[in-house]
């Protein structure tokens, strides 16, 4: 949802943005490569930073885009042109969607470099990217039908999409080094500390940089939109959104001024207003949660109106209903809500 305090941001590149295959240089060093996607969301932001790692001068980057032969030339566009001669030394991924870690495993051969990422975030991307595991398929299907999604013909085509995934993430490199909340890693001259993340992936790494003043964001915090945050089926009792809202305060003990690189939209400051803005969103959405479930018992299929306010294809209804159970699964795992199987075979959602 487009945010509506969005001009509380400001835009230090202003409609700046690097062009296709090639780079926009944030500061001496760290280099942004924007790569197309096909989806709604149509890109995602890909950061280059100068490193050196055993002594070898190189770049280390951040994140891979999908796995596809457009990605994959533009890609050897920047290697050739926007390198400075120099190798990729190591892919460092925020965390597991497709967008991010699709042309990991790629990069990582092409290379033969190191492959940084949370070991939440690996071992899932090995299972999902084998199976069909919380990506799509019969039991996503039954997961949404127990939340009122009960229209046969969206239920037909999520079962269908069982190798959503492993579509647009082939394959995952075979080893890793591990991220973890706290680690300091040193990328050519400067040090960035991993700020482990919660809610949007089972464990998000950003990446702050005291020295440059510097926040990768990955999806934790975007400007425009609000982060995904869902209850998949893998995890069905799920309090993501406590998570996310707990990791979010959490960034604003970085200072106020830090500039922000997302994953998508263009890079900001006002990391303390989006933070704000995202913590009010979210308030907003379980009030009103709360005010509808008051006034009858609900299940997640029919909150999606009022939360989402407009029509919805089917790759966005199963986003939003992975969002609508996750406001519903807040107040209900916090006691402001209490949780009903009816004999339909449907959790509805009513007033303590
Ligand atoms: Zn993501």
């Amino acid at each position: 949802m487009a945010n509506p305090r969005e001009s509380e941001l400001h835009y230090p590149l202003g409609d700046a943005l690097p062009a296709p295959g090639g780079v926009l240089e944030i500061a001496p060093g760290l280099r942004w490569v924007r790569m197309g996607l096909p989806f709604a969301l149509d890109h995602i932001n890909l950061w280059l930073l100068r490193d050196e790692i055993d002594g070898r001068p190189g770049w280390s980057i951040v994140d891979c885009g999908v796995a596809n032969e457009a990605t994959q030339a533009l890609w050897e566009q920047v290697f050739a042109e926007h390198l400075d001669g120099l190798p990729v030394l190591r892919v460092i991924v925020t965390h597991f969607h497709p967008d991010h870690i699709g042309l990991a495993a790629w990069l990582v051969d092409k290379w033969q470099c190191r492959f940084s990422i949370s070991a939440t975030d690996f071992n899932l991307a090995r299972l999902a990217s084998g199976s069909t595991v919380g990506m799509g398929g019969q039991t996503a299907a039954a997961f949404f039908a127990s939340h009122g999604l009960t229209d046969e013909d969206s239920l037909a085509k999520i079962r269908a999409r069982s190798s959503y995934y492993p579509s647009m993430v082939p394959a995952v490199p075979s080893r890793f080094h591990r991220l973890m909340n706290g680690n300091t890693l040193r990328i050519g001259e400067h040090d960035w500390v991993c700020i482990a993340g919660y809610g949007h992936a089972p464990e998000h790494i950003s990446l702050h940089c005291p020295g440059l003043g510097v926040l990768i964001s990955g999806d934790m915090v975007l400007p425009r939109i609000s982060t995904n945050v869902s209850v998949v089926d893998v995890e069905p009792e799920a309090d993501p959104l406590k998570l996310y809202l707990n990791s979010i305060a959490e960034m604003l003990k970085l200072p106020g001024e830090t500039l922000v690189l997302p994953s998508h939209g263009k890079p900001f400051t006002g990391l303390h207003a989006r933070v704000d803005q995202l913590q009010e969103h979210h308030r907003e959405r379980l009030d009103d949660v709360l005010a509808a479930c008051a006034t009858k018992p609900c299940h997640a299929a029919e909150l999606l109106e009022l939360l989402f306010k407009r029509k919805l294809d089917l790759h966005q209804t199963t986003f939003a209903m992975g969002e609508s159970v996750a406001h519903l699964n807040a107040l209900w795992l916090a006691g402001q809500l209490k949780r009903k199987l009816d004999a339909d075979g449907i959790y509805r959602f009513s007033a303590v």
